[in-house]
């Protein structure tokens, strides 16, 4: 797939709407479409790459050292009581878009979420 037809390029060029959680000049994060649980988001780095094998240290380091910092602001909003983190690579693994991505996913008591 190339970048023009990438759907995270898009939401990153403004072609395609978002949520935004939150940004700054390297990583964008936003609520997932489709909410696993209350706050779920992704977590993804400006520049395309596909998953984690094609992922350069720096693009790596960038992307997953404002991970703490995204989850505390979930923390924050969300108030849940727990939470994954995970990272889907290759389409046996269930990746199904292919920009390299973090899932947050937010946990909760009394099955509010749908795990
Ligand atoms: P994967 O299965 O590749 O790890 O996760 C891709 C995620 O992207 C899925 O959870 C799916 O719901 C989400 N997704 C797919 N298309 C869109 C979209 O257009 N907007 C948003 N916000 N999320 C999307
Ligand atoms: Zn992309």
């Amino acid at each position: 797939m190339s970048m023009s037809d990438c759907i995270f390029c898009k939401i990153l060029d403004g072609e395609l709407p978002s949520a935004k959680v939150y940004e700054d000049e390297d990583v964008y994060a936003f609520l997932d479409i489709s909410q696993v649980s209350k706050g779920h988001t992704l977590v993804i780095p400006k520049n395309h790459t596909e998953n984690i094998y094609e992922t350069d240290e720096e693009t790596a380091q960038k992307v997953f050292a404002r991970i703490p910092k995204i989850a505390n602001a979930l923390q924050k909003t969300y108030e849940p009581k727990g939470m994954n983190i995970l990272q889907n690579n290759g389409e046996f693994a269930g990746q199904t878009v292919f920009h390299l991505h973090i899932h947050l996913i937010p946990r909760y008591d009394n099955n509010e979420d749908g795990f």
